[in-house]
């Protein structure tokens, strides 16, 4: 009999934060050991609730939420979407620039499978989440990773992406605040990005699902929508960061900019949400309710809150370690230390993580999972307590002694 495969249009597709180390990871637990798993930025098994709020409209809801939606989404939470857009300065949003999606992750593949032909490319950050260039191969695009800069707070290079645009490059993939670097972009750093965009005629992807997680009173979020009236933006964010509720899928993206040339591309759009039909109808329900009212989020961001107090923590412990430098967080749930490659001199990091985890059952991700360039970065999840983030780095600590 015929072996069955996977399609070759797969064989770019990797998606490592869930790959060959959880599988490890995995193994290990199933002959008995705990794991600590410092691998997915998913705040619920850390002792985070989702706003008492969100859980009661989803109840509330639930009995009249049986039926398929509108595939785009349910009238209240795209009007929600869109007024909560208007409320961050852009004027001309509407409800019919908004689709929701089974979370951010649905609509970055439903986008990209819409918007690329095969061989365009996209420009996409290095180090970058990676579905965006998962998600980009998969669609037949051609993923073209500009570098983020450590020595500037990494920052993207402006030089490298002017650099690498050609004729083919179709959109540049912003993400703000960065998954994994913890960087948040100034209003400045925003502005220059969208004039390149401008500038070449790029349609920008912007991935803000972090826009909340901001630690430092004097760092702001700048949606890229805002920044220009005359580009194509498509702004991607969601539930599951902010309010807690990975698990719930909810997600959505926005059109903004000169939405007249984007006709063709939203009916094709609307022609993907018609088959799948809709995204998880109860929480959608719960959208409204989160971008109205009060912001719980806000407690958990200062100083005395956790995500705050075990971002600094983390950042802290990781440079005491000999060889080991990491950027300050401004934003998210994510440190990405960088190894002296002269202190640990590393081929194959995914390897290290493997290593690291059998030796003290620590899992984190490797940089090149992120696409990042070379084998000297992981990126850590700040999510867990103060107690138990010093215990992971602790072992984290003793396993690079044994290394040096
Ligand atoms: N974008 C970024 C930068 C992320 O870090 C994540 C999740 O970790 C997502 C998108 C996907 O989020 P979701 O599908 O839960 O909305």
């Amino acid at each position: 009999m015929r072996q069955i495969r996977q399609s070759k249009k797969l064989a770019n597709v990797r998606y490592d934060v869930r790959g060959p180390i959880l599988v490890e990871a995995q193994r290990l637990e199933a002959e008995g050991h705990r794991i600590l798993k410092l691998n997915i930025g998913n705040p619920a098994p850390f002792g985070f609730e989702a706003p008492e709020a969100i859980v009661a409209d989803i109840t509330h809801h639930l009995p009249e939420a049986q039926g398929y939606s509108d595939s785009r989404g349910i009238y209240s939470a795209r009007t929600a979407v869109a007024q909560y857009y208007q409320s961050r300065g852009l004027q001309h949003t509407d409800v019919e620039d908004v689709f929701i999606g089974n979370g951010v992750s649905e609509m970055i593949s439903m986008v990209l499978q819409t918007f690329l032909d095969d061989g365009n490319e996209i420009l996409v950050p290095a180090p970058d989440y990676p579905l965006w260039t998962g998600a980009v191969s998969l669609s037949g695009g051609t993923p073209v990773h500009y570098r983020c800069d450590e020595d500037n707070g990494w920052m993207p290079d402006l030089a490298d992406i002017e650099a690498k645009i050609t004729e083919n490059t179709h959109g540049l993939v912003i993400i703000n605040p960065n998954n994994p670097t913890g960087a948040v972009y100034s209003k400045d750093m925003v502005t220059q990005l969208v004039d390149i965009a401008r500038r070449h005629d790029l349609v920008v992807f912007a991935d803000e699902i972090y826009e909340k997680i901001l630690f430092d009173d004097a760092v702001h979020h700048h949606a890229a929508a805002a920044a220009g009236n005359d580009v194509l933006c498509l702004t991607f964010s969601g539930l599951s960061k902010a309010y807690r509720v990975c698990g719930y899928r909810a997600g959505w993206v926005m059109v903004s900019g000169p939405k007249e040339l984007a006709a063709d591309f939203l009916e094709g759009l609307t022609t993907l949400s018609n088959m799948r039909m809709c995204a998880n109808v109860p929480a959608q329900h719960a959208i409204q309710t989160a971008l109205g009212g009060y912001q719980s989020i806000n407690e958990l961001i200062v100083p005395g809150g956790r995500f705050y107090e075990q971002a600094m923590l983390a950042h802290r412990l990781l440079n005491e370690i000999p060889g080991v430098s990491s950027v300050k967080p401004s934003g998210a749930l994510y440190c990405f230390p960088r190894l002296d490659p002269a202190v640990y001199p590393i081929d194959d990091d995914e390897q290290f993580v493997i290593e690291l985890l059998r030796a003290k059952k620590i899992l984190v991700t490797h940089g090149t999972g992120f696409n990042w360039f070379e084998p000297d970065h992981f990126r850590l999840v700040t999510l867990p307590d103060v107690d138990m983030l010093e215990e992971a780095i602790g072992r984290i600590a003793e396993f690079l002694a044994t290394r040096r």
